[in-house]
């Protein structure tokens, strides 16, 4: 069976407690592969690793770290299929979303903060006649990056390079349910020549590595995205130690939805955001708000087109919603299902589990499952499911719809679908959250500012915002 190592100081290797744990494909339900159970003695050595790499790497030219992180993406493009594979079979989703989307997205996030470097600039504030202040940006130190299974190596990327590009050496976790493509990007930084101890990947259970990064006195910050509980106790360990945090969690995402909109549009585009990756992006809009006038129009037609979706093989090109990531999240999905028949939802299509037929009878699937009948506060509207659950709620005024929108701990992204311009603006200013989107889903540009209010996070990751983050700004006053 296929073992995954560490990847520290430059070199792949077993974890010092020679122990595994089982890796799970989740579209057969069989383990395929065993994960290092690394513990806080292999962050130990990564950490000693990043340390003493970090003199050199903090130093290193900007160009010459541009250099060596272009390697890095042109070889994760030559692997695309590989990698893409790869993710499909640790994660669920299917391969074509991986091929398309996401491993693409994790070479243009590589691309992007490795070229971002040689245009980072620092400010100067000039004060006529007595001085003059500039800020000089140095690299942090050893940063640890902690990243979870949804979008296994694009979040992983989007966390690393920012981090490496501005000087910085990683300790990185990658989520254990989802270890391969972040194994894959080791083997690949050897290829590519990136100095040792540059990058270490040290794989294993949160409560086990996971806070052995975040106690650890030698990484100095954290960037994390994963679950609101999770980025608390990380908040918890760390704040007192004076760690620079940024922290992208939970989302229960609205989704508006005005009588005047493109409704053809607005159907196509909200398929996509509810069911995408079998629903588990944070992004996704689960909670979708529908003018009142429209509401029976937008319900028919949207249930049809669920019922349509092909459920299946997530290595088959016709597949459009795989596998749940793992069995603990399948059941947390399907006991979701079952609450929000107990508080009263009517399910107007899927609220099963699917077993396809051929290799993957005992995989982890679950139809994608439209409810009606709740109110906006209830534990279904208010708690995130992470998963191909959406439920459909009518509304009568713009007051009320941004109360039901505004009503959870939640404040990541919305989604807001109107023709009338005015109204996008004044909802777009209202709505308590990181991200909208008007008239559109997912559209990405990487230079803005990505992350929530609330409970939805602390910080912002994203162009300027990360190479920010990962450096110290210190102000030099010069006086004439
Ligand atoms: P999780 O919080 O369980 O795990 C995330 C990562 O943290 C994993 O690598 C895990 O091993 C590690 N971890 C777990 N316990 C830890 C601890 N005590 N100390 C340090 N690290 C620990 O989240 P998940 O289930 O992997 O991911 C799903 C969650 O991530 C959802 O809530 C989703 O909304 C969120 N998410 C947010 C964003 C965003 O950008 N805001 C993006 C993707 C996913």
């Amino acid at each position: 069976m296929k073992k995954i190592l560490n990847y520290i100081n430059g070199q792949l290797m077993e974890p010092v407690s020679g122990d595994y744990l089982d890796n799970f494909d989740p579209s057969t339900g069989k383990v395929y592969s065993l994960c290092p159970d690394s513990d806080e003695r292999d962050v130990e050595l990564a950490t000693k690793a990043a340390l003493q790499a970090f003199a050199s790497w903090s130093v290193m030219a900007p160009e010459k770290r541009s250099r060596i992180m272009l390697r890095i993406a042109e070889l994760i493009e030559k692997k695309l299929d590989v990698l893409a594979e790869a993710e499909s079979i640790d994660q669920g989703k299917p391969k074509w979303l991986a091929k398309n989307g996401e491993i693409p997205r994790a070479i243009s996030n590589i691309r992007f903060f490795g070229t971002a470097i040689e245009h980072f600039a620092s400010e100067a504030h000039p004060m006529p006649g007595h001085a003059i202040n500039y800020t000089l940006r140095t690299p942090i130190g050893v940063v640890g990056c902690i990243s979870p299974w949804n979008l296994p190596l694009y979040l992983f990327t989007w966390k690393i390079a920012p981090a490496l590009a501005s000087g910085n050496c990683v300790v990185a976790k990658p989520s254990e349910i989802t270890p391969m493509t972040a194994y894959l990007l080791a083997e690949i930084c050897i290829e590519a020549g990136l100095p040792k101890g540059v990058l270490n990947i040290v794989h294993g259970l949160g409560p086990k590595v996971g806070s052995a990064i975040t106690v650890h006195k030698q990484i100095k910050a954290i960037s994390f995205t994963g679950g609101t509980k999770t980025g608390a106790e990380i908040a918890r360990t760390a704040a007192p130690m004076f760690k620079k945090l940024s922290l992208e969690l939970g989302g229960k995402n609205p989704n508006i939805i005005f009588a005047d909109c493109d409704f053809d549009k607005m159907l196509n585009e909200t398929l996509r955001s509810s069911f995408l990756n079998q629903g588990e992006i944070c992004l996704c809009g689960s909670r979708i708000f529908i003018e009142r006038s429209i509401y029976t129009r937008f319900k028919e037609a949207f249930v049809e087109k669920v019922k349509a979706r092909t459920i299946g093989d997530p290595l088959l090109d016709s597949t459009l919603v795989g596998a749940i990531a793992s069995k603990m999240h399948f059941e947390k999905v399907m006991s979701y299902i079952e609450l929000a028949k107990q508080e009263g939802g009517t399910v107007l299509c899927g609220g099963y589990t699917v077993k396809p037929e051929g290799r993957c009878s005992e995989g982890w699937f679950i139809a994608p499952t439209v409810i009606e009948g709740l109110s906006f506060d209830c534990r279904t509207n208010q708690e995130e499911i992470f998963g191909p659950v959406v439920t459909i709620t009518p509304f009568d005024t713009e007051e009320e719809v941004l109360a039901f929108a505004n009503s959870t701990e939640y404040g990541l992204a919305a989604t807001l679908w109107t023709e009338n311009l005015t109204r996008a603006h004044r909802i777009a200013a209202e709505v308590k959250s990181g991200i909208v989107w008007i008239n559109c889903w997912l559209l990405r540009d990487l230079r803005t500012p990505f992350g929530g209010v609330k409970n939805s996070g602390v910080g912002r990751e994203g162009g300027w915002e990360a190479m920010r983050f990962f450096t110290e700004p210190k102000n030099i006053c010069i006086k004439l």
